[in-house]
């Protein structure tokens, strides 16, 4: 008998029907005698529904009442999934992120999770019920309700795992599993039955937003086994393999991810004098703005440009502080551009392949896209260009690269 965390993102809870429908899939397991402890997020679009309710009162809500909104969400999803097991005639009892306890630090709308305590899980567990804990929320020490990011369900989901030493966690959501690009974007897009952690990391991190990055490295920390697959159909979707697990010859590229609603900044014309990267960067970072791809061109007459990226949607806080910077700096000004996007080649096989740089810009130059920013890793290649050939570009890539599933087109896809 095995415990198993399995994790339902919005769409597979989006209806009443689709509640029942996940309520079936986890008898099935059950009746195998497996011990399941299910993660809920909330009904798909209810997360974006709350947060316009509190932008139409304040233009930045206070984080600590946008928790309290948001948590709202899968509290719903987690009565009415009990309530389709109990229907079914199976012991089933839900829990908020509080009730478990899942502690967090206090940082409201990206709280980090600290401990979890499994004990009232296990009870239920011992007593033959379903457990359905409510994704993407916890309490701090203060006994306030926090929340852990957008997507933030797959981490409450790794970190649940980890915390009750299960044997798999099991992220279902709307697609298959994990795709070599994002296949709502490149229709050939393949999926891929494995993925190492590193990559996986990176493309959590550079936009692919299946899973979150915080559960990523939740896996990777507490080496717990992750599968992603689809709610809607059967397979075997996407095995993250953590290190030392069987090595075939890597392919050069895993994938490729991107990123839509960056902003870039620019500080023009700051005096090339030490500390000047601090004083720019210092206070956006203070501001709790996250800033991504940071570069600084070569000093001209005595002057540097400093440009980075931000999310868009914080981008106009950061220009509020740079331009307060603007007359201590005795820089020249403030340029700020909402619309760009990013997008990242990713693969541990990069590393002892050259010619995947050229290959990129060959490939963005054919189609006559304009590079602004390049930043590389070992593992991957990132380049900020302008939104509108976002999708364009990840096209470009996918197939310059070969990436695209030679079966596409072949099977009868649903
Ligand atoms: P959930 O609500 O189940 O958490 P998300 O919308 O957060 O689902 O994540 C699943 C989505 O991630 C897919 O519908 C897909 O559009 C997108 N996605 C982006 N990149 C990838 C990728 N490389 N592989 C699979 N899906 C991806
Ligand atoms: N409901 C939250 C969101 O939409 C958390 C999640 O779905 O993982 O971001
Ligand atoms: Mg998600």
């Amino acid at each position: 008998m095995a415990l198993i965390v399995q994790k339902f993102g919005g769409t597979s809870v989006g209806t009443v029907e689709r509640i029942e429908a996940v309520a079936d899939k986890i008898i099935g397991f059950r009746e195998r005698g497996d011990d399941i402890v299910v993660v809920v997020s909330a009904m798909s679009g209810e997360t974006n529904r709350l947060t316009a309710l509190a932008k139409d009162i304040m233009e930045y809500p206070t984080p600590r009442e946008m928790d309290v909104l948001l948590s709202t969400g899968e509290q719903v999803t987690i009565a009415l999934l009990s309530m389709a097991l109990e229907k079914r005639g199976f012991g089933a009892r839900s829990f908020t992120g509080g009730q478990v306890k899942i502690l967090t630090c206090e940082t409201h709308t990206k709280a980090r999770i600290r401990e979890i305590d499994g004990s009232r899980i296990h009870a239920q567990l011992e007593q033959g019920n379903v457990v359905v804990v409510a994704g993407f929320q916890g309490v701090d020490e203060h006994g306030s309700i926090t929340t852990l990011g957008r997507g933030g369900s797959d981490t409450t989901a790794v970190a649940l795992a980890a915390a009750l030493d299960a044997d798999e966690c099991q992220i279902y959501t709307d697609v298959k599993g994990v795709y070599t690009t994002d296949p709502r974007v490149v229709e050939d897009a393949k999926l891929l039955s494995s993925i190492t952690f590193e990559e996986m990391l990176e493309l959590a991190s550079l936009g692919a937003k299946v899973l979150q990055i915080r559960a990523v490295e939740f896996a990777g920390k507490y080496k717990v086994p992750l599968r992603v697959l689809s709610s809607f159909e059967e397979g075997p979707g996407t095995l993250i393999s953590l290190e030392g697990e069987e090595k075939m010859e890597d392919p050069t590229i895993a994938g490729i991810a991107f990123e839509r609603d960056e902003a870039k900044l620019t500080m023009a014309g700051v005096p090339d004098v030490p500390g000047v990267a601090y004083q720019v960067i210092g206070p956006v970072s203070a501001a709790g703005i996250e800033v991504d791809v940071i570069v600084q061109n070569a000093a001209e007459d005595g002057t540097n440009d400093i440009t980075f990226t931000v999310k868009r949607s914080e981008s106009d806080r950061a220009k509020k502080i740079l331009d307060g910077l603007l007359p201590s700096l005795k820089a020249r000004e403030v340029l700020l551009d909402k619309k760009i996007g990013k997008v990242s080649v990713v693969g541990v096989g990069m590393r002892s392949h050259a010619g995947v740089a050229s290959k990129t810009f060959k490939a963005l130059a054919d189609e006559n896209i304009n590079i602004q920013i390049i930043t590389t890793s070992e593992i991957k290649i990132s380049v900020v260009i302008e939104e509108k050939y976002l999708e364009l570009a990840v096209r470009a890539l996918h197939s310059a690269f070969d990436l695209g599933d030679p079966e596409y087109g072949k099977e009868e896809d649903a």
